[in-house]
């Protein structure tokens, strides 16, 4: 490092790393930026979401990519293997399970992350809606979090009226509206991350347009570096400061420190909070306060005549055509519901069955419901089982309590309208999905308005007493709610950002 040169590691290459990149890369002209990926690079621009790759086997080979170590455990019990409504149902290809069930407890047991650059950022489906009423973080005035949540979208490339043109869409969303707006539920075009193209298909937001042009290889710029296929076993703290981490290379397993200024951890939900635990940080709210969205999942075959018919010569690389969502209410409906509608079934089909090769598609909805926050749902970590890297076992203790399932029950109830006004559940369908089959843990690393042990960082995302250590991704959101995370998430990470560029910049 040059005198006066600062540095910044970040732990993790999704979303959420990506945006503390850019913006501390952005704002700053005296600090270099380490990130560090326990994953392998998938694509060109980097982190690029892989649904856009045009070559199924390319795409396919990406998504195996990312399954980690032990990828050879993907796919969740009773879940079909090429399962794709994604952000609806789980054990897709491109992640792998983690974790297991604590002693006494159900557990999350489909829990899943992707290890790859761009993380769960080169898989998601990319459902963006803003937090709405008791969704949001209280601490942080409505003004600035509108203001956050805005400059997210426009990090994420969120638009608000995806497939506008689609001949399906109107008729769905005329029809879905009949059977909710006159008690005053919202129905709209799903809020997605995604740049519409020409052609009417989209391109799919991954973490690349979150890097910005850190994500074209071509581009040098000597204050960034990227170090795939690199874990971080360990984070170094002096006293209670944090100093720079200790980083193992996956392909040699050799070991090796390096120094910083801060270090921002953005390794997921349930990772992030085993690499503080490895490291000796152990507030009393680590791990706890873990939710996720109970989710109640369906594919409809649409009766004929309802949309008008797929175009047969579309051969776009990802089938989903419309997307619909339900807004959340507090009163009327408290639940974000998605709908996506697609010309091929997002399940495998038999042959046999009565709704294979509908001719007016489908469409895979999901009703997503609030966990309400309880110290005792939470990640714990066991020193003396290590997971497959070494680091300490991950084990989830977590329960669906009544609160939750007279939401669900509730929630299937608008779900069965939705049904009914396009067509009939294929067989077997509308189910609860397996726990952990949202994909959206939250809760574990909360923030918090004070250090009172309920939170383990400020609303600036620092850690509580531990000067240099900075938490980013969904594990900070601390409050019950249904909409899919990353959005918010991201706008934390704006926050955090922001005031680490200055920190830094203010020397
Ligand atoms: C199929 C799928 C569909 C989804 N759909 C949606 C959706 O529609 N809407 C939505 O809001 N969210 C969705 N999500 C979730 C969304 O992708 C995540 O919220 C988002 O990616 C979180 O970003 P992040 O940067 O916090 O973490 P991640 O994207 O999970 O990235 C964390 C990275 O940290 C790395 N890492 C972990 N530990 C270490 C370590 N010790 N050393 C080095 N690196 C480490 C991991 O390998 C990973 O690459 C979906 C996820 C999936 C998989």
């Amino acid at each position: 490092m040059n005198a006066g040169q600062r540095r910044v590691i970040i732990v993790g290459s999704g979303p959420n790393g990506a945006v503390y990149a850019r913006r501390v890369l952005e704002q700053t002209e005296n600090v270099s930026v380490l990130m560090i990926e326990a994953g392998p690079v998938l694509t060109d621009p980097l982190g690029m979401n892989v649904r856009n790759i045009p070559d199924p086997a390319a795409q396919t080979e990406a998504k195996l990519a990312s399954q980690g170590p032990a990828s050879g455990r993907a796919g969740v019990a009773g879940i079909p293997t090429g399962a794709v409504m994604e952000g609806t149902v789980t054990a897709r290809q491109g992640t792998h399970l983690v974790g297991r069930a604590a002693n006494g407890s159900g557990g999350l047991p489909a829990a899943a992350a992707a290890t790859c650059v761009g993380g769960q950022g080169a898989h998601w489906t990319c459902a963006t809606p803003r937090p709405i009423g008791s969704e949001r973080i209280d601490f942080i005035g409505d003004d600035e979090l509108d203001a956050l949540l805005d400059e997210a979208e426009r990090l994420l490339h969120t638009t608000h009226d995806a497939f506008g043109g689609a001949p399906q869409a109107t008729a769905m969303l005329d029809l879905i509206s009949a059977e909710f707006t006159d008690q005053g539920i919202a129905v709209r075009p799903l809020p997605v991350a995604g740049d519409p193209q020409v052609d009417g298909s989209m391109r799919w937001s991954g973490t690349d347009v979150v890097l910005g042009s850190l994500a074209e290889s071509e581009t040098h710029l000597e204050r960034f570096e990227l170090r795939p296929e690199t874990l971080v076993v360990r984070l170094v703290v002096e006293g209670a400061d944090v100093v720079g981490a200790v980083l193992r290379d996956v392909r040699t397993g050799v070991e090796t420190e390096e120094r910083a200024d801060e270090v921002v951890v953005a390794a997921d939900a349930l990772r992030t909070p085993q690499l503080l635990w490895a490291s000796g940080i152990r507030p009393d709210a680590l791990g706890r306060f873990l939710t996720e969205h109970p989710l109640v999942f369906g594919v409809v075959a649409v009766k004929d005549g309802l949309l008008p018919p797929p175009d047969p010569g579309a051969a776009p690389v990802d089938p989903v055509r419309v997307v619909v969502g339900v807004r959340f209410d507090e009163e009327r409906h408290p639940f974000h519901a998605q709908m996506l509608y697609s010309p091929v079934c997002p399940i495998p089909l038999p042959p046999d069955s009565p709704h294979f090769g509908n001719p007016s598609g489908y469409v895979g909805m999901g009703w997503g419901v609030r966990k309400w926050p309880r110290p005792q749902d939470r990640v714990t970590f066991d020193d003396a089982e290590p997971d497959e890297n070494g680091l300490p076992g991950i084990r989830i203790a977590y329960e669906v309590t009544e609160r939750e399932v007279a939401e669900l029950d509730r929630a299937r109830e608008f779900q069965a309208r939705a049904a009914a006004a396009l067509g009939e559940f294929i067989d077997g369908m509308p189910v609860v999905m397996p726990p952990g089959s949202s994909l959206h843990y939250m809760g574990t690393v909360r923030m918090g308005p004070a250090d009172d042990g309920d939170s383990v960082c400020d609303s600036y995302s620092r850690v509580w007493n531990h000067p240099g250590l900075v938490l980013a991704g969904n594990g900070l959101i601390p409050t019950a709610n249904s909409c899919n995370p990353t959005l918010t998430s991201v706008a934390l990470a704006v926050r955090g950002a922001d005031a680490l560029a200055a920190r830094l910049s203010d020397g």
